[in-house]
């Protein structure tokens, strides 16, 4: 029987949830046109639609919050928050942002010019949309295994350095302005990047002169698991092993609301005290004044604070674990999913568990539904729903390479007995599978459909 390790934390404050009857989510599924994105948070039990600022605060957090400098410029907190990221990251310079997608555009705009190439081992949807919005070109050159959901790899995550050799000469490296890498590769299944890796990667990158920034959104589960898994680290502590991995790159972009467990908040890091400048430039358009940023001054605290605790063994061995375990018990009950398990979600395969659905039809969106009716718990399609493209060129429907639902994790936020009772609502879920409908679109908007695009079930 998989088991995790028990919660390093008790519970002091509650927020009551509640179980709507069958009924009612059939009537909410119906108004929200079987978008999951539409229903009221209200009418939902369990909520695994993201990990991003959906984690519970410690004690210390919403204390530090109390301790918020609101001065425009210079406030306490604005240092603590430095101190805190110097300690980890040790990058002299940086800029606070409301969120990660704020730091991504501010790096876009500094680096990249219409047409140049921007490579990383997946690149997030956010980032992604900030090349594209620049005209520049998102590469993603994840190792071949991790399109494979069954390959069980310790860092399925990493960077195919050939590949990345290769782009760079191809394109020409004046044609690459910028060099990424995601850390852990939420967008490939929350999966690792070993610190040999990253030492490879920021080798090419030094050799060609391209400035290297690492998207350290999950930097603690990244560190967690080459700990666990990369034999040269394992008597290195959380922190040693994080500076090691941002000693490797120039700067770093940041979004707080996974790894730094506060509710919103971000920033964007670096060494040279030039690109600094320009940056405070843009903070200044877009965001605020270099010492707040996009936020006010306890947020600030509140993320000086968490930065740290992300870094807790302890607790991530309980949050690993977790991930695990939900992993585990899924694949008991003849779940597939994407294995190893990553750090902060489970990916269910599916087009695999529904073979008798096209994926025109959509499998993933036909799982997320059938999951809210069958139990109330929202998870999001990662499928064709929100991936499927026409090809620029011939017009032809294009297909991800799976039709993926994802189940993400919040921090500190559910206990076992809620993952055990996701369980069970699988299992129902298994046992109907076969009389699932597909659905077909009703409504879908040009960009990022899945958001607010509506469907009806196909009879
Ligand atoms: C969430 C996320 C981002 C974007 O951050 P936001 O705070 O949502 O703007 C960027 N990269 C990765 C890997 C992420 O998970």
């Amino acid at each position: 029987m998989p088991h995790h390790p028990p919660e390093p934390f008790r519970i002091k404050v509650v927020e009551p949830i509640r179980r709507v009857d069958h009924r009612q989510r059939t009537l909410a599924l119906q108004a929200a046109g079987y978008n999951v994105f539409g229903l009221a948070a209200e009418d939902i039990f369990i909520d695994l639609l993201t990990d991003s600022g959906t984690g519970a605060m410690s004690d210390r957090q919403w204390s530090a919050l109390m301790l918020g400098d609101e001065s425009y410029a210079g406030a306490r907190s604005f240092y603590r928050l430095k101190a805190a990221v110097d300690h980890i990251f040790g990058f002299p310079y940086f800029v606070p942002t409301h969120q990660g997608r704020a730091a991504e555009h501010i790096l876009s705009s500094l680096f990249i010019h219409p047409g140049q190439y921007v490579p990383s081992n997946t690149h997030f949807d956010t980032t992604q949309a900030n090349i594209l919005a620049r005209g520049g070109r998102p590469e993603d050159l994840v190792i071949q295994e991790a399109a494979d959901p069954k390959t069980r790899l310790p860092f399925k995550g990493n960077m195919d350095l050939e590949k990345l050799e290769a782009l760079i000469r191809r394109v020409g490296v004046e044609n690459v302005p910028l060099g990424m890498i995601t850390i852990t590769n939420n967008a490939a299944g929350g999966q690792p990047v070993s610190l040999e890796n990253l030492r490879g990667v920021s080798e090419i990158y030094r050799r060609y002169g391209i400035p290297f920034f690492i998207d350290g959104c999950r930097y603690a589960e990244n560190a967690y698991f080459i700990k666990l898994r990369e034999p040269a680290y394992q008597n290195h502590s959380l922190l040693e092993i994080a500076r090691e991995m941002f000693s490797l790159a120039d700067g770093m972009t940041l979004s707080a609301k996974k790894d730094a467990i506060v509710n919103i908040g971000g920033f964007l890091a670096m060494r040279d005290e030039g690109l600094f400048q320009r940056a405070s430039n843009e903070l200044i358009l877009r965001e605020g004044f270099p010492t707040y940023g996009g936020l006010a001054g306890r947020d600030l605290d509140a993320m000086a604070v968490g930065l740290l605790e992300g870094l807790e063994e302890d607790y991530l061995a309980y949050r690993i674990g977790q991930t695990a375990y939900l992993t585990d018990r899924l694949l008991e009950i003849g779940i597939p999913v994407i294995e190893p398990p990553g750090g902060h979600a489970v990916y269910v395969d599916a087009g695999r568990l529904l073979p008798h659905i096209p994926r025109e039809a959509f499998p993933g969106q036909a799982l997320v539904v059938s999951m809210y009716l069958e139990g109330g718990i929202r998870a999001v399609e990662l499928g064709s729903v929100a991936f499927a493209h026409p090809d620029p060129e011939t017009g032809e429907i294009r297909h991800p390479p799976l039709e993926l639902v994802r189940l993400a994790i919040p921090r500190r936020t559910y206990t076992q007995t809620h993952m055990d009772f996701v369980v069970q609502v699988m299992a129902r879920v298994y046992e109907r599978r076969e009389r699932l409908p597909g659905y077909r679109l009703t409504y879908a908007p040009e960009l990022l459909r899945h958001f607010t695009a509506r469907f009806e079930p196909i009879p």
